[in-house]
């Protein structure tokens, strides 16, 4: 038996043929019977770009529907679709081209020839070109190529692509996922979220992230369903949008967006079925809120660039604020103990691991991390700590690189900034660890304050005051500062790296 995603993709494409499968609000369209044609021109152009069972395909370009039809084409061919963050500059690009080797880099027109400098200088031999409008140089040679309609007949451990890590905690690494996984997880995210050929997906999150593409788009083909493609989240776009949608999958910081806007009703998401949160920490006021003006409740789920989709509020069933639910069909959790590595008990912190079908077989050329974080018995470290309630739900406390040790003591930031949040003029905090020489790390505070918040009204004095008698004295912040907003990257992860480095010599 092949494990090739495809085999299963073509089965969905013949039976839907002339259904939308990616539709623009600049009138492109493309039925599945079309995306089954122009993946297997692609893939002849892929071919002809000198591209071979196994090689990588770098790919730096904007949202376009043409974008996802090359990832398909890559599937045909056994190729491994590697996307990279269309915001990453010409040293971070050099160092993704060395570390994977691709045998193709496609790139935006604009920059081609500062990507043929690259291509030249790190070995990659053939360099193509895509626009968002579809245009360049790959879709120019699919046009002539000879379409490749077969489907490479692939292995378990076959790779289908090759996903940087978002970067938030240091220096992103290549998650190797097969086939299988990616099929896998989509075909349990099909059921477990009730996705039909009815659906069309609002699709305002980009496609080098596991979100956007894996999760929106391989769910969407399992499906037979459709996606309207936009370039990013507009607010009026999206207010346009929704009474024709049924589904939406979005970062926190699109819902935070939402709740503000006072067109979200529940009559403009009449037609909705399922909003979809990840990548980051939904605020429970902002499930609450949403829910109240919509009556939607926002299902949030946790996962990641290694394992795909882990955990999940319940379709049917309460989806409850502040939680990621419990692991999906086939998923199998852990949490243990940060210093001794065994099973905490119900309700204790620690470490979260998952095992399953999902998750990845390694890091691109780093064995060792590899080692360290996926153990001998399948489960992968994921670096995140989580909590499991009574009631079986799973709330994530934080990063383990985050976790701040003061005097020997654990504080988890989470709790810090949910008490600092509860104050009226405070739009959102970072509670970060800094050297300290007495305490081992000091724990800090970051806040920005609510618009039109005065700073007689909110600072240090009123921050700490307010903390004292909620927080024990060791996870009070020893400092509090003032920033008009947090760094967050294009996934809206606050990096916390940045603030430590930005604020590093607090205590000495
Ligand atoms: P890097 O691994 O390079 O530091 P990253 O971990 O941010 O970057 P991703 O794989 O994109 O890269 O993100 C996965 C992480 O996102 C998870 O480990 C978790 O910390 C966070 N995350 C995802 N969904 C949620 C969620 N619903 N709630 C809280 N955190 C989430
Ligand atoms: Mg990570």
């Amino acid at each position: 038996m092949s494990h090739n995603l495809f085999e299963t993709f073509a089965a969905k494409m013949h039976e839907r043929a002339e259904a939308d499968f990616i539709t623009t609000r600049d009138g492109r369209r493309y039925c599945y019977t079309d995306a089954l044609a122009i993946s297997a021109q692609l893939a002849g152009a892929l071919t002809e770009l000198g591209v071979k069972q196994g090689d990588r395909v770098a790919v730096q370009v904007d949202k376009s529907p043409e974008a996802i039809l090359l990832y398909l084409a890559c599937l045909r061919i056994g190729g491994v679709y590697l996307p990279l963050n269309t915001g990453y500059t010409g040293d971070e690009i050099r160092y993704f081209l060395n570390d994977a080797e691709p045998a193709l880099f496609v790139c935006r027109p604009k920059l081609l020839n500062e990507a043929q400098a690259l291509a030249a200088e790190t070995g990659c031999p053939a360099v193509a070109t895509l626009d968002s409008a579809g245009d360049g140089s790959l879709m120019e040679t699919a046009r002539t190529a000879v379409p490749r309609e077969d489907i490479v007949e692939l292995g378990e451990r076959d790779l289908a692509a090759i996903l940087y890590t978002s970067g938030t905690t240091g220096r992103s690494k290549g998650a190797m996922l097969t086939h299988k996984n990616l099929a896998s997880n989509a075909e349990t995210l099909v059921t477990a979220w009730h996705f039909s050929a009815d659906d069309r997906l609002i699709h305002a999150l980009p496609i080098f992230h596991t979100h956007g593409l894996f999760v929106a788009c391989n769910v969407t083909l399992m499906a037979g369903a459709s996606m309207l493609f936009l370039p990013k989240f507009d607010a009026d776009v999206i207010f346009e949008e929704l009474p024709r949608g049924s589904v939406m999958m979005g970062v926190p910081t699109f819902y935070t967006r939402l709740v503000q806007d006072e067109r979200l009703t529940t009559d403009v998401t009449a037609n909705m079925r399922l909003f979809v949160s990840g990548s980051a920490p939904l605020t429970a006021e902002t499930h609450e809120a949403f829910e109240a003006k919509t009556g939607h409740a926002i299902l949030e789920r946790y996962g990641m660039t290694e394992t795909n989709m882990n955990l999940s509020n319940p379709y049917e069933g309460a989806r409850r604020a502040g939680t990621v639910g419990m692991p999906l069909p086939g998923v199998e959790m852990r949490i243990t103990n940060r210093e001794t590595g065994d099973e905490v008990p119900l309700g204790e912190i620690g470490m979260l691991q998952i095992r399953g079908p999902n998750v990845f077989i390694g890091y691109w050329r780093m064995p060792e991390k590899t080692r360290e974080e996926l153990l001998d018995d399948g489960f992968f470290i994921t670096g995140d700590l989580a909590m499991v309630d009574e009631q079986g739900y799973v709330h994530i406390v934080g990063r383990d690189k985050d976790l701040v040790i003061s005097g020997g003591y654990n504080v988890y930031p989470k709790e810090v900034e949910q008490v600092i949040d509860e104050l009226d003029q405070v739009a959102e905090s970072a509670v970060i660890g800094l050297p300290h020489p007495d305490f081992g790390e000091g724990v800090t505070a970051v806040v920005v304050r609510q618009q039109g918040a005065l700073e007689n009204q909110l600072n240090e004095d009123k921050v700490i005051s307010h903390l004292d008698g909620r927080l024990a004295k060791y996870k009070q912040p020893k400092r509090v500062f003032f920033v008009d907003e947090l760094p967050r990257n294009t996934m809206g992860k606050v990096q916390k790296n940045e603030l430590r480095k930005q604020f590093n010599d607090t205590y000495r």
